[in-house]
């Protein structure tokens, strides 16, 4: 009976591709130290927390209407800032914002792809592409990576010629990789996918830039000229500490930022949302002062890892890849020793390979500890 415990997901008429399939699960375990989801490890600063809670009680007076459904304000102070730190200026116009880069994603998913059409990805990579493609009935491609977690732009542009997707996903820096794919890359494959679909209008190349703050190098905002398909997805979520907001965004052609509405729900950024955001927004400058002292801790993580005899994969993130465990056993084998020491980090299923997040020194300095004792696979 519907009421019974034996009664499950696959009782139910639930769509024939999400049969037997889990959710995304990263592990929230409650342990001393957890660096496993590429969260800022530093609470906002108390004047921040103050601010929020002003601007949050001026719009709870307003909560009896709806928010503004453009989030024009919200959209204009993230427009300030990406052409204050990307090297490219953006206007109002050419911004978009929502819960999170993950609803950025769906949004271009539903507006580009859905049934019938297809995405490309370059795995491994950030899941989430494939799953939300799953979920907006997008067919996935998975494109190739080079053994050392690069990509190959000829393998890659020959990916794209020949599965000609509607929708390509360039994470840089990537995720759970942490290394960053080149401008030339990008605006190889940029034009390879126009030209697949030259007949249909193009296809969309979707940079997903969640962690670029955290990068050695530049923002590829610069490439949006001229280039009306390419869109650059962000996020709240890294370097503004502020993952429990849920406040993604991103920049391209005003077109797209048009074309996106046509799926979003309305009211869809809560008055909640809006006002906190902007109240974060108003101390950017603190915050990217965290993002230096976690790209110094970054960098210690590699330079200790390798130390310690570990390959480490250049990391242009706030997370490091870390190996070589002997494959998926090994790996995961790992995974659960850190844990005993009451360390949590990410087994994204790379085998051989584990994902650690820069944490504060002391977190850091607990992470050290714990992988020292390590066995591992030295090829
Ligand atoms: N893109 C990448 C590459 C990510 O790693 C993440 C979060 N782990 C996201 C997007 C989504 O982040 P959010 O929805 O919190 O903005």
């Amino acid at each position: 009976t519907p009421s019974g415990a034996s009664f499950g997901i696959d009782d139910l008429p639930v769509r024939d591709e999400l049969r037997g399939k889990s959710p995304y699960g990263a592990p929230q375990l409650d342990v001393p130290v957890r660096l496993n989801t590429n969260e800022n490890p530093y609470p906002l600063p108390e004047p921040l927390v103050e601010r929020i809670a002003e601007r949050v009680r001026e719009a709870a007076r307003r909560l009896n209407r709806y928010p503004d459904r453009d989030a024009v304000e919200l959209r204009s102070e993230l427009a300030a800032y990406l052409t204050k730190t990307g090297g490219h200026v953006v206007g109002v116009e050419n911004v978009w914002a929502a819960n999170g880069s993950n609803e950025v994603i769906q949004q271009l998913l539903q507006t580009f792809a859905g049934p019938g059409r297809t995405a490309i990805g370059f795995e491994p990579s950030y899941s989430m592409h494939a799953l939300i493609a799953r979920g907006t009935g997008t067919g996935w491609i998975s494109g190739p990576r080079e053994a050392d977690f690069t990509i190959d732009r000829a393998a890659a542009v020959a990916a794209v010629t020949e599965h000609a997707p509607h929708v390509v996903f360039v994470t840089t820096p990537n995720n759970p990789t942490g290394n960053a794919v080149p401008a030339g890359t990008v605006l190889a494959l940029y034009e390879a996918a126009q030209a697949a679909r030259a007949a249909t209008g193009g296809a969309m190349v979707v940079v997903d830039e969640a962690y670029v703050e955290f990068s050695h190098g530049q923002s590829l905002l610069p490439l949006l000229e001229g280039r009306p398909n390419l869109v650059v997805s962000r996020t709240m979520s890294k370097a503004f500490g502020a993952a429990g907001l849920r406040l993604g965004y991103l920049a391209a052609h005003p077109a797209v930022v048009d074309a996106v509405q046509l799926v979003r729900l309305p009211y869809h950024l809560s008055a909640v949302t809006q006002a906190t955001a902007l109240a974060a927004l108003e101390h950017t400058d603190t915050l990217l002062g965290y993002v230096e002292q976690l790209k110094t801790e970054r960098d210690r993580l590699v330079g200790e890892l390798r130390a310690l005899g570990f390959e480490v994969t250049e990391s242009d993130a706030n997370f490091v890849q870390f190996g070589r465990f002997d494959g998926a056993q090994g790996s995961h084998e790992a995974w659960r020793r850190i844990l005993d020491r009451g360390v949590l980090v990410r087994d994204n299923g790379v085998p051989g390979w584990l994902r650690v997040t820069a944490g504060t020194p002391a977190e850091n300095d607990a992470f050290l500890d714990a992988v020292r004792e390590l066995p591992r696979d030295v090829p």
